[in-house]
């Protein structure tokens, strides 16, 4: 019975087709004969070789991320960090710098200070709202430029093309953390384009495909994409040594994910302008940090850039109010849950000390980041109307 059940002779019939791709689950691949086997190519997707080099499951969701980000080839890591990390450690080796913005999403800034230190290379933090001076600090030693835009946290949204620029005239490869533009805002492979069709665009994408790919809430995934195929071979080298393949049943909930996504982003965009513009109206207040909103930092970087924003924003209240106060609105919010991570179905909201993330913050005061979910906007103002009340009681 044993072996009855393992080699058991049905097959079900070819040509099963549903809305959705099917989902495959290997650790190993089994070759037809030792032909076969011995003629594996690890390196494209002409076949199949192990579980964590790809199966139809994961070479279609490679594929479709591609697509979105308007990249040509895409490697799938467990979560979005785990992009920044593999992008750190197939381009960059002993004795090579890395710049990285220094609003920079934080845990890749840690890795920089702690494991890319150990491998011996060395970082700095560059001011990403000054592209001169991002071209002053380049040697021959800067390999890898990552760009972010907006910033995390304090959305301040760069000059992109100039950024590029910049970076690109040292040689160095720009990577952009592509997790809030998630391939709607904009082309990060097309962020300029010249009378001949030429295009300026980043090297490579990363993206958490954690946030609105997946839009569930529900599964961590990370993806680096780019157009220049030598590239992708050394980041799909790397992936391969490291390890870091993804589940099926993961790859499975992204795919689930992307044909709400774009319907998704828009309605979280015009939910997040909307309590934006509420905030703005607030005197508890004294920035709202929304790339859309005039008066934001980089808004229009953002406006030459981009139509669309994520729902994603800050607000820095006014220093009279100091961490317990706005600890007590935090609280206070009933649908608002208190998390980190965003672009779920559930509003999530975080309070930031400004001053332990930013060398030189710009405001005094208490940050606090909204992530908008899919509830009805009136119902999130309402929540932050009935927080306020109670902070200021
Ligand atoms: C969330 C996020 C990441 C990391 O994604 P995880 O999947 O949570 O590891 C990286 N960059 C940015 C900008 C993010 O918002």
């Amino acid at each position: 019975m044993a072996t009855a059940l393992i080699h058991h002779p049905y097959r079900p019939p070819a040509g099963f087709e549903a809305p959705q791709p099917g989902v495959f689950k290997a650790s190993t691949v089994v070759f037809a004969n030792t032909a076969a086997m011995r003629a594996r190519n690890w390196k494209e997707k002409s076949g199949y070789t192990y579980g964590l080099h790809g199966t139809p499951t994961t070479f279609t969701l490679e594929a479709r991320i591609a697509t979105l980000e308007g990249g040509l080839h895409t490697v799938l890591v467990p979560s979005g960090l785990a992009a920044i990390a593999l992008t750190d450690a197939a381009l960059l080796a002993a004795g090579d710098e890395v710049l990285i913005p220094d609003n920079a999403y934080g845990p890749g800034k840690e890795l920089a200070r702690n494991e890319l230190a150990a491998w011996g290379i060395t970082h700095r933090f560059y001011d990403p709202m000054d592209a001169n001076a991002l071209a002053a600090m380049l040697t021959p030693a800067t390999k890898l430029v990552w760009i972010e835009a907006p910033g995390s946290v304090t959305m301040e949204f760069p000059d992109v093309a100039n950024l590029v620029r910049a970076a690109r005239a040292s040689g160095a490869v720009v990577a952009l953390d592509n997790t809030w533009g998630a391939g709607l805002a904009f082309d990060p492979f097309r962020i300029e384009v010249d009378a001949n069709g030429n295009a300026l665009g980043v090297d490579l994408s990363a993206h958490a495909l954690t946030k609105y790919p997946s839009g569930g809430g529900d599964v961590l995934m990370g993806s680096v994409t780019t157009r220049d195929p030598a590239l992708h071979l050394r980041l799909n080298a790397t992936h391969m040594r490291m390890g870091w393949g993804v589940a099926a049943n993961d790859a499975e909930a992204v795919l689930r994910g992307l044909p709400s996504m774009v319907l998704r982003y828009a309605a979280a965009d015009r939910a997040g302008r909307a309590l934006a513009q509420w905030w703005a109206q607030r005197t508890e207040v004294v920035q709202v940090l929304h790339p859309a909103l005039p008066g934001s930092p980089g808004h229009a970087n953002w406006q030459r850039l981009c139509t669309q924003a994520a729902g994603l924003f800050s607000v820095v209240f006014d220093a009279r109010y100091g961490v317990r106060q706005v600890d007590a609105f935090v609280d206070a919010l009933k649908l608002f849950k208190i998390g980190f991570s965003w672009a779920g179905p559930v509003s999530l909201v975080v309070p930031y000390d400004l001053q332990a993330m930013r060398k030189q913050p710009e405001w005094q005061g208490t940050l606090v980041r909204f992530s908008l979910g899919l509830e009805d906007v009136d119902d999130l103002i309402a929540d932050c109307a009935q927080g306020l009340a109670v902070m200021d009681r």
